[in-house]
């Protein structure tokens, strides 16, 4: 007889071939239980609960700011048309060139994941006549934006942002509010010395032109000390050449023309206008020659909130003037418009970097803890009365032990404990605990809902 094949183990174990199959089943099992643990896609993050009164904290305080202001809420959706992000911010963007998210529906639409919100916020108000509403229309928004960009410490490819859009009215003055607007909320998150406000004027299409070729002049016979993205911007958005982070760009940048000695008079004037508003409203500012922003859009005023803690890799928001947009999506053509926008996240995480405790709100007034199966039915209406009536209430319905059940009530750091055991039920009566003083009251269990609310 041909012997079973079998693995042994030293001297003692012998397993038999059904044994050795199923531990390598069991193996192979487990590893793949281990592979197949899923993440979130790179660049994208959770907010988990224990973060989540930062950012509740923070929507709060912009909401109140941008309602005491004036503002209306708009929420546009996720998805556009992608032709409303590639017309305004220009082929040669950074975030057209490389940032979109974009997919082809089944009808053969291309769409794209919202990159950024000014553009969607002025399609909807070319698309619902909002011209016609006296002007300017002032606008505010806390949405998701996407961008492939490449993943670092505040830079993320899902992020909040949220803004503002000043549309149909021209005057340095509401430049100067908007910038406000956003220090404000800056400063009462705790962040009001953690930022610096540069702003610049990057003229009009009178001036800018001539300036343009100021400066691809240049630059032309010094290609070769720029960087690989910066050898493209040259013939297609030259202004970007200036806020290059890449070392040798950088210090090309410094010995540009400067836009100041080519800028038109009503630019000057503009800007002059805004700067001393700025003044009145105490903000203090950098000039910043080499300010631009990315997009194709803004003219005259551009604004940054810099980091002062990260420098100006990780701007807490940013925004200008954006006069030709509208015109340019389809618009009435010269209407005048203003806005910024800032990162949730950034926000946040300067918050706690520098130690701001927004308000712990997920407090629990009572728990509710049960012994046995007629208490356990007995609680659940109570519970859910006790909502009813404003009592922030946790139960542990799914837990039997009364141990179990006491710990968890520590850790909600409760003040009351309503104990409902089979006796209790017997004789329609509740047990209140006060946790803090450690006493305890035997109550009827038909009035205790009024009773808890009252305390
Ligand atoms: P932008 O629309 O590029 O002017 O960005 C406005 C603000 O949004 C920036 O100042 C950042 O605070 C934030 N932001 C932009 N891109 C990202 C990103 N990839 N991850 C996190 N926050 C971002």
């Amino acid at each position: 007889m041909v012997p079973e094949p079998t693995l042994q183990f030293g001297r003692k174990i012998v397993l038999s071939k059904e044994a050795v199959a199923l531990f390598i089943s069991v193996i192979m099992a487990d590893k793949r239980h281990k592979e197949e643990k899923l993440q979130t896609a790179k660049g994208m993050h959770d907010i988990l609960p224990q973060d989540y009164h930062y950012f509740t904290f923070l929507k709060k305080v912009v909401r109140h700011r941008f309602r005491q202001s004036g503002f209306k809420r708009i929420s546009t959706p996720i998805l556009e048309y992608s032709e409303v992000f590639t017309r305004p911010l220009g082929e040669q963007t950074d975030i057209v060139q490389k940032e979109m998210y974009s997919l082809e529906d089944k009808s053969g639409n291309s769409l794209t994941l919202r990159p950024e919100n000014t553009a969607p916020v002025v399609r909807a108000y070319i698309q619902h006549g909002m011209a016609s509403l006296p002007q300017p229309v002032e606008l505010w928004y806390w949405e998701p934006m996407f961008r492939y960009d490449r993943p670092q410490k505040g830079r993320y490819r899902q992020f909040y942002q949220l803004g503002v859009e000043i549309i149909g009215e021209s005057d340095p003055a509401l430049d100067a509010q908007v910038v406000h607007l956003g220090c404000s909320i800056f400063n009462d998150i705790g962040l009001r010395n953690s930022y610096s406000v540069q702003v610049n004027s990057i003229g009009c299409k009178e001036c800018r032109p001539d300036y343009i070729q100021q400066l691809q002049h240049y630059y032309y016979g010094k290609q070769h000390s720029l960087c690989a993205d910066c050898k493209q911007r040259l013939e297609e958005n030259p202004l970007r050449l200036l806020d290059c982070k890449h070392e040798d760009c950088s210090i090309l940048a410094q010995m540009a023309p400067n836009f100041a000695d080519f800028i038109c008079a009503d630019c000057k004037e503009f800007q002059r206008n805004f700067l001393s508003y700025l003044d009145e409203l105490q903000i203090p500012y950098q000039q910043n020659n080499r300010l631009v922003r990315g997009l194709d859009y803004y003219n005259r005023t551009v604004f940054e909130w810099g980091d002062k803690s990260s420098g100006a890799q990780n701007s807490l928001g940013g925004g200008g003037r954006y006069d030709y947009l509208v015109g340019m999506m389809g618009g009435q053509p010269n209407t005048p418009a203003v806005g910024f926008a800032a990162g949730v996240e950034r926000l946040v995480a300067n918050m706690k970097e520098v130690g701001f405790e927004p308000p712990f709100k997920d407090v629990v007034d009572v728990f509710v803890a049960q012994l046995g199966p007629e208490a356990k039915k007995k609680c659940l209406p109570l519970i859910a009365a006790l909502r009813d009536a404003g009592v922030r209430t946790v139960g542990a319905v799914g837990k039997s032990s009364m141990k179990a059940q006491m710990r968890l009530a520590d850790r909600f750091s409760v003040q009351y404990c309503l104990i409902l055991g089979e006796r209790e039920v017997l004789d329609k009566k509740i047990i209140l605990r006060n946790m803090r003083k450690a006493v305890q009251e035997t109550l009827p269990f038909a009035g205790i809902v009024a009773e808890v609310a009252k305390r």
